[in-house]
């Protein structure tokens, strides 16, 4: 294939974990025998920089043209940089829900995956830690609570605060058209997260759901509340495959099922929009405090990147390669600093991209 991906190496260490991360695609690409093409764009600080803003109209026409995105990480440190000091819209942030919003992206994936090498960074009890656990939280990110209407009002002298959490039937049909189609190249289990005890948009949800889920009879379909879900997620987390979820309960999920992990550098995201398109990013951010010092780890990128394969390109095969070099290096003692354990062998981010690419087999 000719694949035409457009990178966003950002901010921070953002610069030096795409680097890795394209290493590791050139590598599959002479492998399989496809061609990569790489265009890179600023954005975030690096933009503001250079252009006085966080995002160009051509950086997105640029994304636009591409067949995915691949970023690094966008910021600088929050108290010390001046880009803090410009007005919110002109900050780094702003570019990247320009991105998001410009390329219509309301699919937002993020595994939680417990390798076995990586298992003490785990917080959870052993006996819950040994059984693993590799699940995917699928988010939907363009509606509900964070985009409803809101005002905060003054009645009779006390101070009253509205948010209102909408979703229409085709905003919950096509996240849930999403899960049920990632859930098949997965375990074929989808647990929909709702509080449909309570809300009326929750008992939507689950309708909707479920009329998508009929088109699915080989996948199979669970429901569960999301306050029990938030303790399943410690109690018994080997149970998911897909979690499927709106904007606000994903949001804090997500974030539950990455602590558990215990690894951030390790953390993998992928937005997507209603075509094959999607932006691949780390979980993590620009981590300032280590730019510059070849020590980040790039795991997470290239876990991004093998995601882009799978989800944008429907590349099976060279997605599991890259995942099986991650778990061969991790297996062969190698680790960045932040997952260091006794007895392994402490490498920087550039030879840790090198360890990955030769390992693409
Ligand atoms: P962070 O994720 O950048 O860093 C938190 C801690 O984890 C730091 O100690 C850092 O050194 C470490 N860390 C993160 N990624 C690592 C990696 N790959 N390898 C080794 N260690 C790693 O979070 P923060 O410090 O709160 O934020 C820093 C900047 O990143 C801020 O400007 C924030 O707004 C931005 N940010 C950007 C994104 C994004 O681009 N999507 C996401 C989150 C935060």
């Amino acid at each position: 294939m000719d694949l035409n991906i457009t990178c966003i190496p950002g901010d921070g260490i953002g610069p030096e974990i795409v680097a890795e991360a394209k290493k590791v695609l050139e590598k599959v690409a002479a492998v399989y025998g496809h061609k990569m093409n790489f265009t890179d764009i600023l954005m975030g600080g690096a933009s503001i920089d250079v252009h006085g803003v966080p995002l160009t109209d051509e950086a997105v026409a640029t994304a636009k043209a591409a067949d995915a995105v691949l970023m690094g990480s966008i910021g600088g440190d929050t108290t010390t940089s001046p880009w803090y000091k410009l007005p919110p819209n002109l900050r780094p942030e702003a570019g990247l829900l320009g991105i998001r919003k410009a390329l219509n992206l309301f699919a937002n994936l993020r595994p939680a995956i417990l390798y076995d090498e990586l298992a003490a960074a785990c917080p959870l009890k052993e006996e819950i830690s040994r059984a693993g656990f590799d699940m995917l939280i699928m988010r939907e990110l363009t509606g509900g609570l964070y985009f409803g209407e809101r005002r905060t009002v003054e009645e009779n002298g006390v101070r009253k605060a509205v948010d209102t959490l909408v979703y229409d039937e085709n905003e919950i049909r096509r996240i849930a058209v999403k899960g049920f189609d990632i859930a098949r190249k997965r375990r074929r289990k989808v647990t929909s997260v709702d509080k449909a005890n309570v809300l009326d948009s929750s008992r939507l949800w689950r309708k909707v759901v479920e009329e998508v889920a009929a088109d699915y009879p080989d996948v199979t379909l669970e429901h569960m509340l999301v306050d029990n879900c938030a303790m399943q997620l410690v109690k018994d987390p080997a149970q998911f495959d897909v979690i499927l979820t709106e904007n606000m309960f994903g949001d804090i999920l997500s974030d539950e099922a990455s602590m558990v992990t215990g690894s951030i550098g390790m953390l993998a995201s992928a937005s997507l929009n209603d075509t094959k398109f999607g932006l691949y990013e780390p979980s993590h951010g620009s981590a300032p405090d280590i730019a510059g010092k070849d020590i980040a780890n790039p795991i997470a990128t290239v876990l991004s990147a093998a995601m882009m394969l799978r989800y944008s390109f429907d590349l099976d095969r060279e997605a599991d390669a890259v995942e099986a070099a991650v778990k061969q290096v991790l297996k062969e003692g190698y680790r960045t600093g932040d997952i260091m354990s006794p007895g392994c062998k402490k490498t920087g981010c550039r030879e840790m991209g090198d360890l990955l690419a030769a390992r693409i087999v």
